[in-house]
């Protein structure tokens, strides 16, 4: 069987820009509700990742009206004490959350996780419409109990948002193989481009929020996802190499400064805490320190805030009803960048 429609990606599209009646950018309310108690100010998650998200990254994030998942990849001790000090830190002010698997220890993870008052779990895996993530949605809810919020992903199809949702995920994580470090398309021949999977899953009639994960590379896109049906963004690259990103800053001999990135999957990861690798759907890389994540968060949400503005749109609801797609051919696309820079004189 094959679809011959055309999959659409965030480069291959554009937002028709709108008539406005906003006077400020101050009028745009960007709150985003999850579900199940669970809301945003701003609605930016950070990857559970290892270079991405533990203490630092999750007290900013939630500082910032959004949210970190602190990664799994630890003891449930030294997880716990990730997220007991950002909530600590953040003062009851903001969103933290964490990861946990479906294997090994993720009940316990659960419960201790719960019991320190995390915001949230998010059920972590790569194939998220899986027989094992409804085995462990099932007795997460008998952890958790009913008013809990759980997030769980990844998919990348309609049937698999709704499966989801029916094995009791309030948000999922939509998208597979389209992040910055990932190479899962090119090792299985697996995924689908990241904006039609938010379209697909944006035709769910389930009471179930839509993250859109990975492949996010710039406010534009990040508006993109919301106009197709998001309710909040996850970002690792836009947010890697910064000072509360985990690992320490190094320095080149001509004096460049740069962090680690790496996919969960890459051989780096998976031989530090499993001290062997199955199959490599992610690579490791550098990136160069960008310092504070504040200035890099806010200057997100300014651009989300200026894409609403031009939609015409008060709120991200009034952005889905109003957006209005164009396809934008090749040249399109590099006169949509920047062309100056590339001019030879
Ligand atoms: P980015 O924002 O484009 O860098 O993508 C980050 C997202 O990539 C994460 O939130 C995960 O969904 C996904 N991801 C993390 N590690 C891997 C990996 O090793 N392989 C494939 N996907 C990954």
């Amino acid at each position: 069987m094959i679809n011959n429609s055309t999959a659409l990606s965030y480069d291959d599209v554009l937002l028709a820009p709108q008539y406005s009646d906003i006077r400020s950018r101050s009028e745009i309310d960007l709150e985003t509700r999850l579900g199940k108690n669970l809301n945003l100010k701003l609605p930016i998650l950070a990857s559970p990742m290892d270079t991405i998200s533990e203490t630092a990254m999750a007290t900013k994030m939630a500082l910032g009206g959004g949210a970190a998942v602190v990664h799994r990849y630890n003891t449930i001790e030294q997880q716990a004490r990730m997220v007991g000090t950002a909530l600590e830190e953040a003062d009851g002010e903001g969103v933290v959350g964490a990861a946990i698997g479906i294997s090994g220890d993720f009940i316990n993870r659960a419960s201790v996780l719960s019991a320190l008052g995390v915001d949230f779990i998010c059920v972590d895996v790569a194939h998220g419409h899986h027989i094992l993530m409804k085995d462990a949605l099932a007795k997460l809810r008998t952890i958790v109990g009913s008013d809990f919020h759980i997030m769980a992903g990844n998919v990348a199809t309609l049937e698999g948002i709704n499966d989801l949702a029916d094995w009791g995920a309030n948000s999922v994580r939509c998208n597979i193989g389209g992040g910055s470090i990932c190479s899962t398309r090119i090792q299985t021949g697996h995924g689908m481009p990241g904006l039609q999977t938010i379209m697909d899953c944006a035709q769910t009639d389930r009471d179930v929020a839509i993250i859109a994960d990975g492949g996010i590379k710039n406010s534009g896109d990040m508006v993109k996802a919301l106009a197709a049906g998001a309710d909040a963004v996850m970002v690792g690259s836009l947010l890697s190499g910064t000072a509360e990103t985990p690992g320490s800053v190094m320095q080149d001999n001509d004096g460049h400064k740069w962090k680690m990135y790496r996919g969960m999957a890459s051989k780096e990861a998976q031989v530090e805490w499993r001290g062997d690798y199955a199959s490599l759907e992610g690579v490791a890389t550098r990136v160069p320190y960008r310092g504070s994540v504040k200035d890099i968060i806010e200057d997100l949400e300014r651009g989300i805030r200026s894409g609403l503005s031009y939609s015409g749109a008060r709120t991200i609801m009034e952005l889905q009803a109003k957006a209005r797609f164009v396809n934008q051919s090749t040249s399109g696309l590099s006169e949509s960048h920047t062309h100056i820079l590339n001019r030879r004189w």
